[in-house]
């Protein structure tokens, strides 16, 4: 037995969890629940984050965590529930399966079987944000080790488990050198580990039209947070339906469980709503839980079913569907189903002893890391590079100087090109003259030495070297 957390949610929730557990449970799911109220109610009653206090206890001493979709009230302030839940929780992993159900759901892509696997935790998600000058705002994208090493290793043990073939990753490391490209090398040291598995790497941009245009090229796809984002909901919505997609959100400790899709509230009491999004959620819960046998009957069944041609209205197709239904009889029909597999659709079989085996972070050895020199970046209000530099040149020092200026990454000082377009935002770098290292007690001299001549000193990074390597990027056309 599991002692498993529920929500039921808004709008359509209530009745589509009604018939998630009521098919999970007659196919002998060994779970029992304890019920939590999240979402609208909660967030009205005055709490921001729209879940209690001893709800997370609940959830935190459950770990598995089934929640129905939830409706975020309209105005400010209310923070995202499913945010929230995944960075508290630690939820690194956001695992998508996207399957097409040819010909029983209509679709342009009849063979599509992929399983998108994204890191659900940092990348631009991190949520830092500031405002340096008049004209430039900036978002921080972070990306680390652990939170690549964690991911990449899911998505090939996943393949690994789940009999997949192929394990493709998707960056733009030809341009984010260091962030994406942490990525993407990690990636290429982990497959190594995964000798049975096929890995390839695309640059994000045409391997989305690819996706788009090919599905049947791919098989597991592990990215970074953003590009996850909206690559699982393409994913989805080309499968067929946004409607039929379940994720897991998958931490170190716990794990949450849902459908893709929100509350429909307009949709909400009329025993109309497709079920099958937050089943497919709940059929991941049960292989995570170890009751792989339980979520095999289940996902034939609903194969069966939706082959049998008994669809909801949002999936109802004249010509295609046998017998338009509500929820409740979707998932009677379902349940009736428990035993038997589809015919035409490919039926699951998942290993009896199928636990990934996610080995923990291990923290590396730290490198030798060399203070190499240090960006300045500045508001300006003027735009001519010439006139900037002669100004910051004054604060050089002894053995540290002005070697390039850069105006959004872009290279203006020396030999700019006069049609670049300037902002307010400059980054000014600084090295030894000699070109050797610097230290800290030169960027404080800089920065003092720049408070004494007005110039507006927005923000320093400090450029280093880890082993040698240089570990920040060069200005475009340096
Ligand atoms: P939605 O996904 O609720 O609805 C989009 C469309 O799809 C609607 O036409 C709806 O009727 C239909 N639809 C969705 N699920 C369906 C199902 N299971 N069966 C049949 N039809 C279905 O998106 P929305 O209208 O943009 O958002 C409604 C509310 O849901 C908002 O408050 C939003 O914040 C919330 N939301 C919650 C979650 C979540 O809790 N995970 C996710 C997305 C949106």
């Amino acid at each position: 037995m599991t002692r498993i957390t529920v929500a039921k949610g808004d709008g359509i929730g209530p009745e589509i969890m009604d018939a998630t557990l009521d098919i999970i449970k007659a196919a002998g799911a060994k779970i029992e629940i304890d019920e939590i109220e999240v979402g609208e109610k909660v967030y009205l009653g005055g709490n921001t984050s729209g879940i209690a206090k001893e709800s997370w206890d609940v959830i935190r001493r459950n770990k598995v965590f089934l929640k129905a979709p939830i409706t975020t009230p309209q105005g400010g302030g209310y923070k995202s529930l499913n945010v929230t839940t995944r960075k508290f929780l630690g939820l690194y992993a956001n695992i998508r399966p996207c399957m097409s159900l040819h010909p029983f759901v209509e679709t342009k892509h009849p063979v599509m079987d992929i399983v998108i696997v994204r890191e659900n935790e940092e990348d631009l998600y991190a949520g830092i944000e500031h405002q340096q000058t008049d004209e430039v705002v900036q978002c921080l994208k972070l990306i680390s080790r652990p939170g690549c090493e964690k991911i990449v290793r899911y998505a090939f043990e996943y393949a690994r488990t789940y009999g997949r073939k192929k394990v493709t990753c998707f960056t733009k490391d030809n341009i984010m050198k260091q962030t994406d490209g942490l990525f993407h090398q990690v990636f290429d040291e982990i497959a190594v580990e995964y000798p049975e598995i096929q890995n390839e790497h695309w640059i994000i941009d045409i391997g989305a039209a690819k996706m788009a245009d090919t599905p049947e090229a791919f098989d597991v796809i592990v990215m970074p947070n953003l590009y996850g984002d909206v690559l699982s909901d393409v994913a989805a919505q080309i499968a067929g339906s946004v409607g039929l997609a379940g994720s897991a959100n998958i931490g170190e400790e716990c794990a949450m469980f849902e459908a893709i899709h929100g509350s429909a509230p307009r949709r909400a009491g009329q025993n109309m709503a497709n079920p099958s999004g937050l089943l497919q959620g709940a059929i991941q819960m049960l292989a995570h839980i170890g009751q792989t046998d339980v979520a095999e009957k289940v996902q034939n069944a609903w194969l069966k079913t939706i082959e049998d041609g008994i669809h909801t209205y949002d999936i109802y197709k004249e010509g295609t569907s046998k017998q338009k239904v509500g929820t409740r009889e979707f998932a009677q029909a379902v349940i009736s189903n428990l035993g038997n597999k589809p015919s035409l659709l490919k039926a699951v079989s998942y290993d009896k002893n199928s636990t990934l085996n996610l080995v923990k972070y291990q923290p590396k050895a730290p490198k030798n890391k060399e203070l190499q020199g240090v960006d300045l970046f500045v508001h300006w209000n003027k735009r001519n590079p010439e006139e900037l530099a002669s100004i910051v040149e004054k604060i050089n020092t002894e053995g540290v100087g002005l070697s390039m200026i850069t105006n959004r990454g872009i290279k203006v000082y020396p030999d700019g090109f006069p049609e670049t377009f300037c902002t307010d935002h400059w980054r000014c770098r600084f090295k030894a003259k000699d070109g050797g290292l610097i230290t800290k007690k030169d960027i404080i001299q800089l920065l003092q030495r720049a408070h004494e001549h007005q110039i507006d000193v927005i923000k320093t990074e400090n450029l280093y070297a880890f082993d040698g390597k240089a570990g920040y990027s060069l200005g475009q056309g340096q």
